[in-house]
């Protein structure tokens, strides 16, 4: 166990599923090859690219008792990284300084073991590079001594809104981390696997909510409604007709 560890902790209660943190982590750290486009096939039927943070949004209960949680995943460092021992080459390692999981691309050839054995999804192949890629905590940030200290945090710590991702030292009893690990019920994602995963979720906290019956269905939906949805008249004027754009 490395003396300094590392982590993101994400608080489901205040995510808002914006997506800042994605597109911050992609700008950070792999975009640039098509600018805003994706990495492959931006025109094409079947758009793709490589992401290091995804959100994953879910609809939980069953209607009317349903809500919405947003889930941001990525790499979430592992203590006991399955991830590290089959890689062949050595590429994928857990750095002993700060418990940080990182892949060395000079070294790594695309085999794809680390992934499979990855019990979260948190990889993925770089299918330009051909090498596999994930979070790596921002490493190239957060010490970077040119920055200022404040901005010396993982990209979509800085980009998000709602201050729902904490980073910090988990080791450290005193870091805003892991009091907010402590003091707000953190628990990592499935322990079972005995992977003891350095990122921690703070759960959503749950607010007593009356439905009334008439809140359940609008009657006023125009998609419901018989018959033609207003339209004006040929000749009269449009949006188009008075507004500059
Ligand atoms: Fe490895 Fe997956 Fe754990 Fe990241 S989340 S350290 S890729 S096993
Ligand atoms: Fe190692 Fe790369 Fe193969 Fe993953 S894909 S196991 S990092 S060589
Ligand atoms: Fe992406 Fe850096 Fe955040 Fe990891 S720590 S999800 S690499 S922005």
């Amino acid at each position: 166990m490395s003396a300094k560890q590392l982590a993101l902790v994400i608080d489901l209660n205040v995510c808002v599923g914006c997506h800042a943190c994605v597109t911050s982590c992609k700008g950070w750290n792999s975009a640039g090859s098509a600018g805003p486009l994706t990495d492959q096939a931006p025109y094409g039927a079947d758009p793709s690219g490589t992401f290091f943070n995804r959100v994953q949004t879910f609809e939980v209960g069953e209607f009317p008792n349903t809500e919405t949680v947003h889930f941001p995943k990525s790499c979430l460092h592992c203590e006991d990284p399955p991830c590290v021992p089959v890689c062949p080459t050595g590429a994928s390692y857990k750095r002993a300084e700060d418990g940080i999981v990182l892949v060395d691309y000079d070294k790594c050839i695309g085999c794809k073991y680390c992934s499979w054995a990855c019990p979260y999804g948190a990889r993925e192949i770089d299918e330009e590079q051909k090498v596999m890629k994930k979070c790596t905590l921002c490493v190239d940030r957060i010490y970077d001594a040119k920055l200022p200290e404040r901005e010396r945090k993982p990209a979509c710590v800085l980009a998000c809104p709602t201050g729902a991702r904490l980073f910090g030292d988990i080791h450290d009893p005193d870091s805003q981390a892991s009091r907010a690990i402590r003091e707000q019920g953190g628990y990592a994602l499935m322990p079972e696997w005995g992977t003891q995963p350095a990122n921690h979720y703070l759960p959503r906290r749950k607010t007593g909510k009356a439905l009334h019956a008439d809140e359940l269905e609008r009657h006023d939906n125009p998609l419901k409604v018989d018959g033609r949805l207003p339209r004006p008249a040929t000749g009269e004027p449009a949006l188009d007709d008075v507004t500059s754009w």
